[in-house]
């Protein structure tokens, strides 16, 4: 079983696509961890995208992550972090698969509506940076055996 960090993005939120994307994550069979409505204060997006420090894009981007309410959560599932990937599409929507998110309500990279943690180390962080322990909420659901086949 495999947890990551999933963010729908201001551009999600303001477009009332909230429900939308957890529809889809609930639909693959993924479970809810955590979730949290938030302003995002300057200094978090500032780490969670610490890696992107110095590219031309990285001052837009922590402008867009914190210049509205952004709905952070956890996920779990027997590969999470890559059914979760695929289900979000690839980074830019021109390229991200039809039938995915970012390909069915995206035209723009700087739009793309949602982050997914894209490894086991940085879903690990990324779930450590956005929830205390606490707030990750360890439960089984009923239909579980069904879903999941250990
Ligand atoms: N981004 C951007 N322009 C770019 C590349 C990335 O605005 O040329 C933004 C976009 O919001 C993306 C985020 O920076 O989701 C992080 O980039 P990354 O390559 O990690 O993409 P992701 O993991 O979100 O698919
Ligand atoms: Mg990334």
């Amino acid at each position: 079983m495999e947890r990551t960090f999933v963010m729908v993005k201001p551009d999600g939120v303001q477009r009332g696509l909230v429900g939308e994307i957890i529809q889809r994550l609930e639909n693959r069979g993924l479970r809810l961890v955590a979730a949290k409505f938030m302003s995002v204060e300057k200094s978090l997006a500032e780490r969670h995208y610490a890696i992107h420090e110095g590219k031309p894009f990285y001052k837009g981007l922590i402008e867009y992550i914190t210049s509205s309410p952004v709905l952070a959560m956890a996920w779990e599932g027997p590969s999470a972090i890559s059914a979760v990937r695929q289900t979000m599409g690839a980074t830019s929507p021109i390229e991200a698969a039809p039938g995915s998110v970012r390909h069915d309500f995206g035209l723009e990279i700087g739009r793309n509506l949602t982050h997914a943690s894209d490894s086991p180390e940085n879903a690990a962080s990324e779930i450590a940076l956005w929830f205390s322990k606490a707030e990750l909420v360890n439960w089984k659901r009923e239909t579980d055996r069904w879903i999941f086949e250990k």
